[in-house]
């Protein structure tokens, strides 16, 4: 690609160069075929090792080595039939190892395509959203607050753009840019102020540029260092059960020696007792352990993503569950952010706006009559300053009101951008209002842009007499204490207190009444101004009117804030609304209730020092009128409380405070690049009932983990114990190496996996939240994996003791100590899918996996006995019909005790209802 140096040229230069169109864009097939020429726009990564490097990998493990090693001197010694089928053993656990990291692989690269980068561009005339990775040279970028770039591009257009270069150029303070200036040659990245590159952030306001370089021929492809490199995350709980690994190795291996020598001072072979104790060591030890919660991890998160939540950081999976408050935005989370006007006030009139969502169906009425607008000059004022200061787009289906045409197919009224904007230019159109009749004879100089702090909008235009008006609209607390002058129907006049007093009480009832209000308001400016705006002209305003709009809750969230009650986990709303709007929303979501909770306002947070916000956040449920830094606040409050706090957020000053959060929620349709990048979790449909689901998902996940963690540790006891009693008591070893190599096969892969996708027990969101630091193995599951080991290796012991002394024949006694052993663990799977109700009253076919990999492990053992090419090999001999009763008893009553047990010991049912204010 070209490297011309675009910021010592006009815009016009560049967008002349790559032959594209300021207001067209590209078309669609030019912008395919450039894609061919220059490739995707993408930092090439560094190369994955081939899948057989990652496949012989599976071998690298210390014990699998030695086991390998003595396999070979076996063979050497003539044992082929054996040395065969250990390699043929330790191939398929290397296989089911193999596809268990590939699938969690998989699924985690999924999910990075899923969480990758869009850019907006015009293209076809159109703005449209495309993959990051598709931009090409030539697009037209459309870029605003809270964007990360994706290429370099030379600015054509820009309205109080700033953007923060730190991952360039280690400067932290934001640049300001300009698209009009050229610099010299020799100009540091920094002072290229005609340029944006990829991988800085917008910070402010808007703009548009040419795309002049994509992938690996931007700025940052040209740092080497820089190249994406994949950093593997692992959770907490992976680190501490990689640690217990190490634990367990040892004493694994302490046990194995042990078996190894009383083998052999009782006479048995040495090379025998070696095989038997390194087969032991490698069944024994959990080395799986780690990458099955990984797999268990990553199919929770594919199953979220079913559900609308995106994990990006996969440690967010482990503390969703342990969460005990949301804080949510309340518009479009907690409500739908489908905004209808409702009361207009203007000049002294109440008027009343029927109609419903985006369709402009409907009307304004005064006095509950229909109304000529132009004979209500103070209420066309109102609307059209609405309608101007707006970056909204009205469209019915492919066709675009007020704006350009888009290609969309939607059917019915829809809004693309804010639906606070939508709604004013729905309730414009009712009174025949439109902002493209109004730039026929009137065109926007500048903007300067909303910001959550400043709650306000305001652009600049300029009509046929080169008059220059500001326009501005936000919230009428804002906007009054701007205003000295009063509009009404035949101008502006000095406002008094008595409109003050007015306009308050309006703002009042409409906010009571769960309306969104919005103030709109105007001003002439001088040409000296309107070169150069800034907040200091929004100033002397003349107050023209008030909009109030409904924007109901969304239904699914009154149930989802009733769950988390239930499960102990408190819901706060953070809103930059009005108080008197936020509360009744919250009322209606039960949220908040009179006498129990309590209300703060940014201001009144303000005056409050640390301490004296610590004595109240637990009871604090609605913090209104806040701005994104007061966030950071009551989440660093919360936290000192000890509460795991998950924070939503989308406007780019929210990143903070997501971050640090336990769990940053980032909104997947308003939400920007930046709130996105710091957040550990992306709501793919904005929705709050999203959090509570993905909170439920990360409780059962966990649950899954401390299934099969029971499963595994339990067997792997009862299997080193029947080996180790064995050689305490003298008896001799009641397993060949080949057949403990073999229960290792068929109990620890595909059952173990089973237990990872096994559906959330009913009850996961009836119970408190689980302490972070709480140990995986609290509850007493460490009880119940020693109790069940015991139980297993006494119970294959006891087969073998009984038959080889009742009959004297040792493969008998070996086959049926070969039989329990499996058969034992085969029953106790199902004991590990709950810790609360018994097997009997878990819905048997709720996880056909887990019934599918016992059948399967089932025929395979019945194969190793029955097939006589196969007993040969594992030294088995037919069972008779009593034999198989005996071991089926054997194996399978505890299960029955077990139930009986827990039957007997349940309490009345134990339900954990934490109010609100904890
Ligand atoms: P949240 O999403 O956090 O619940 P919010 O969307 O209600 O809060 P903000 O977007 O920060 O909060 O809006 C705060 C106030 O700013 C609103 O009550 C409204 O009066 C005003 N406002 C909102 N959107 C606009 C806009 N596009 N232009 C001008 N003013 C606006």
């Amino acid at each position: 690609m070209d490297r011309k140096k675009w910021y010592t040229r006009t815009s016009e230069e560049a967008v002349q160069f790559w032959q594209t169109s300021f207001t067209e864009g590209l078309s669609s097939a030019e912008a395919k075929t450039r894609l061919e020429k220059f490739g995707c726009n993408e930092l090439a990564e560094k190369e994955k090792p081939a899948w057989w490097k990652r496949f012989l990998a599976q071998f690298q493990d210390f014990m699998v080595l030695v086991l390998l090693g003595a396999t070979l001197i076996s063979a050497f010694l003539g044992e082929y039939a054996d040395a065969i089928t250990i390699l043929v053993i330790v191939l398929m656990n290397a296989v089911l190892g193999f596809i268990q990291e590939y699938r969690a692989e998989q699924s985690l690269a999924a999910l990075k395509k899923l969480t990758s980068l869009t850019a907006r561009v015009v293209r076809n005339s159109i703005v449209q959203q495309v993959p990051a990775r598709e931009l090409v040279p030539g697009d037209i970028l459309v870029l605003e607050a809270g964007d990360k770039l994706s290429a370099d591009g030379r600015l054509i257009d820009v309205h109080n753009m700033e953007v923060e270069e730190a991952a360039l150029t280690g400067e932290s303070t934001s640049v300001r840019k300009v698209a009009d200036r050229k610099f010299s040659e020799d100009a540091p990245l920094g002072d290229r102020k005609n340029m944006v590159f990829s991988g800085t952030n917008v910070v402010r306001g808007r703009g548009k540029a040419v795309v002049c370089a994509t992938g690996m021929a931007t700025e940052v492809g040209h740092i080497a260092d820089m190249i994406q490199a994949t950093t593997e995350e692992t959770t907490p709980l992976e680190r501490r059960l990689e640690h217990l690994g190490k634990w367990l190795v040892w004493a694994c291996l302490a046990i194995c020696l042990v078996v190894v020598i009383t083998g052999v001072t009782r006479g048995e072979s040495v090379f025998l007792m070696c095989m038997a104790g390194i087969s032991l060591a490698v069944a024994a030890i959990p080395e799986g352990l780690p990458a099955i919660v990984t797999v268990a991890l990553a199919l929770g998160v594919q199953r979220m993503i079913k559900q609308h939540a995106i994990i990006r950081k996969l440690p967010a999976v482990e503390t969703l569950g342990c969460t005990t408050v949301i804080c949510s935005d309340k518009t479009g989370t907690l409500t739908q952010n489908a905004m209808t006007v409702r009361q207009i006030f203007a000049d002294g009139n109440h008027y009343e706006v029927t109609g419903s969502g985006y369709d402009i169906k409907g009307n304004i009425l005064l006095n509950q009559q229909p109304l000529d607008i132009n004979k209500n000059k103070a209420l066309q004022q109102c609307l059209t300053i609405g309608v101007l200061c707006n970056n909204s787009i009205l469209k019915q289906n492919t066709i675009a009101i007020t704006g350009v045409w888009r290609n969309k197919t939607e059917t019915g009224w829809c809004i693309e951008g804010d639906p606070t904007e939508g709604a004013i230019i729905v309730a414009a159109g009712k009174a025949g209002i439109w902002q493209s009749e109004i730039e026929k004879v009137q065109k926007r100089v500048t903007e300067i842009p909303f910001e959550s702090e400043r709650r306000r909008m305001s652009v600049v235009y300029r009509d046929s007499n080169s008059n220059n008006i500001l326009y501005v609209k936000g919230a009428p607390d804002v906007i009054l204490e701007l205003c000295r002058y009063y509009h009404t129907d035949a101008g502006p006049t000095t406002i008094t207190n008595n409109h003050i007093t007015q306009i308050n009480s309006i703002n009042e009832q409409m906010t009571s009444a769960a309306l969104r209000v919005l103030a709109v308001a105007y001003r002439r400016l001088t040409p000296a101004q309107a070169q150069n705006p800034d907040e200091a002209i929004e100033n002397d305003l003349v107050f023209a009117g008030i909009i109030g709009m409904i924007d109901p809750p969304r239904e699914e969230v009154k149930i989802s804030i009733a769950l988390c009650r239930e499960a102990g986990i408190k819901t706060v709303m953070i809103t930059g609304d009005h108080k008197n709007t936020a509360i009744a929303i919250a009322q209606e979501l039960n949220i908040y209730k009179e006498n129990q909770h309590k209300t703060l306002t940014g201001k009144e947070l303000d005056a409050l020092s640390e301490s004296e916000l610590d004595a109240i956040v637990n009871r604090v449920t609605v913090y209104a009128r806040v701005s994104p830094a007061h966030k950071l606040r009551i989440v660093r409050a919360l936290k000192r409380q000890g509460h795991i706090v998950a924070m939503t957020g989308d406007g780019i000053n929210d990143a903070p405070a997501i971050k640090e959060a336990d769990i940053g929620v980032a909104m997947g349709i308003t939400g920007t690049d930046v709130t996105k990048e710091a957040s550990a979790m992306v709501l793919a449909d904005d929705n709050f009932a999203t959090i509570v689901a993905a909170v439920k998902e990360g409780r059962g996940i966990y649950e899954n983990i401390r299934k099969f963690i029971r499963y595994l540790l339990a067997c792997n006891i009862g299997e080193v114990l029947t080996m180790f009693l064995a050689a305490l008591f003298g008896l001799p070893m009641p397993l060949l190496p080949v057949q403990i190599l073999w229960v290792n096969l068929v109990t620890d892969g595909l059952p173990a996996m089973a237990l990872g996708v096994d559906p959330g027990s009913p009850n996961v969101m009836q119970r408190p939240p689980r302490h972070p630091g709480e140990s995986v193995f609290s509850r007493g599951l460490s009880r119940k994996i020693i109790g069940r080991g015991i139980q297993i290796g006494l119970s294959t012991l006891f087969v073998f003791s009984v038959i080889y002394y009742t009959q004297d024949d040792l493969a008998v006694a070996r086959t049926a100590a070969f039989a329990t052993l499996v058969y034992c663990q085969m029953f106790h799977v199902f004991d590990c899918r709950s810790e609360m109700v018994t097997i009997f009253e878990l819905k048997f076919m709720t996880n056909r996996y887990l019934l599918a990999a016992v059948a399967f492990s089932s025929i395979m053992q019945l194969s190793v006995m029955y097939i006589p090419f196969l007993s040969a090999i594992f030294s088995t001999v037919p069972l008779s019909v009593g034999h198989w009763v005996f071991i089926l008893i054997v194996s399978g009553w505890t299960l029955l005790v077990n139930a009986c047990k827990q039957i007997f010991k349940r309490r009345p049912a134990r339900r954990t209802t934490i109010p609100q204010s904890r």
